[in-house]
């Protein structure tokens, strides 16, 4: 087979970033900050909350992982103190918990939308509460780019006083009652990772709810120098912002984050047409009106019963031999090795979800070739079914 790869979700350049970049080296900006850093924060700001009643800010950083760690050394976390996370996510979600020697604890998924369980979540509170330690944040997950139940687990956050990280790492452009996801929570975590819906290379961004709290980020992300002529410091700072040059990239993909969205719905539609002519495999879609998801990547379900005994792994190996790549869901965390003795309170949602679902290609940049591989290649798997 040597045809070329079909990527699960593969950069996508828009064609404006190169002159942002080749600014910042006319201009000699090649420095984690500059005029691309703060057009950037403008334009991602300006995404989230113009079309909002709600007031907020952005600080651009390295990655995503650096602004979930900020977020928590913000809210004060640590060493001793228990965070509530969703167990099914990427590893980068739970281990800044770890950073600040706190203790994670991991929570189920719900089925509608793959995300944080609240049943499960008043539970882990309650259960904690009542051993002696109430949990200092929920770390929430916009998985796929599909919206958590934000009402319920908010009214939860609320009534128990414990303050909300969103990672909307996934979730660029997805909205919840017509409010975009990254404006929900005291802070909100945003990734430009190669891989995900707009890129810089690598990047990631924090939101905060006021400009005040965004300047006591970029502080401590700029290594917490005091105002003095020398370097002098008051508190342990890090060095997270993001370079002018990525920024660059970052400031020519904003122009095409809405086309970007667009792309990978109408990649979504194209599994929900395909699989709606196959037994037994469900295609997960938003449950009502309310979640808008850009479906950063597609997610399917087998029901082993019904597809004549097919199962993920089977598509996932026939899919590899024709060179397309799908990827079993994140492994959830309360099952990696690296966090075995963390406590978890579920009932095996995001267990049977790891075992029986796969991502499949959903990249804005497939062309219809690679849709018709693609769409071929599945239909072959299942072709002794019918
Ligand atoms: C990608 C991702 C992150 C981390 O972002 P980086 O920019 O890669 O550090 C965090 N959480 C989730 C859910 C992600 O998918």
């Amino acid at each position: 087979m040597n045809k070329d790869k079909i990527w699960l979700s593969s950069p996508h350049m828009g064609g404006t970033e190169q002159k942002f970049v080749n600014e910042a080296f006319e201009q000699n900006w090649v420095a984690p900050l500059g005029p691309n850093v703060n057009g950037f924060e403008e334009d991602l700001k300006k995404y989230l909350f113009d079309s909002s009643s709600k007031e907020g800010a952005v600080a651009a950083l390295s990655s995503g992982t650096a602004a979930l760690h900020l977020a928590l050394v913000m809210l004060g976390i640590k060493a001793g103190d228990e965070v509530l996370c969703q167990s099914m996510t990427f590893a980068a979600s739970a281990n800044p918990i770890a950073y600040q020697g706190a203790t994670p604890i991991f929570i189920d998924s719900e089925e509608k939308t793959l995300n944080l369980c609240p049943k499960h979540l008043r539970t882990a509170i309650e259960d904690r509460i009542s051993k002696g330690k109430k949990p200092k944040a929920i770390i929430a997950v916009h998985l796929y780019g599909m919206p958590y139940q934000v009402d319920e687990i908010n009214a939860i956050a609320k009534e128990f006083d414990i303050p909300v990280v969103e990672d909307a790492a996934e979730a660029l452009g997805s909205t919840y009652k017509g409010e975009r996801c990254g404006t929900f929570a005291e802070y909100a975590v945003l990734s430009f990772n190669g891989n995900k819906i707009i890129t810089t290379s690598g990047g990631g961004a924090l939101v905060t709810k006021s400009q005040s709290a965004k300047e006591k980020a970029v502080f401590l992300a700029t290594q917490a120098r005091d105002a003095a002529p020398h370097y002098q410091h008051s508190e342990i700072g890090y060095n997270y912002r993001l370079s002018n040059i990525s920024a660059g990239i970052g400031r020519g993909q904003m122009q095409v984050v809405d086309e970007r969205v667009k792309a990978r719905r109408e990649m979504h539609e194209f599994y929900v047409v395909l699989f709606s002519e196959i037994e037994g495999v469900k295609v997960h879609s938003a449950p009502n009106d309310d979640f808008f998801s850009n479906h950063w990547l597609s997610v399917i379900s087998f029901n082993e019963k019904k597809t004549g005994g097919i199962n993920r792994e089977d598509l996932r190996l026939h899919l590899e031999e024709l060179n397309i790549e799908s990827r079993p869901l994140w492994k959830p965390m309360h099952m990696q090795p690296v966090f075995k003795n963390a406590p978890f309170y579920g009932d095996g949602v995001a267990k049977r979800l790891f075992e029986n679902s796969l991502c499949l290609p959903s990249g804005s940049n497939l062309t219809q070739e690679e849709k018709d591989r693609i769409k071929a290649g599945i239909l072959s798997c299942f072709k002794e079914q019918k």
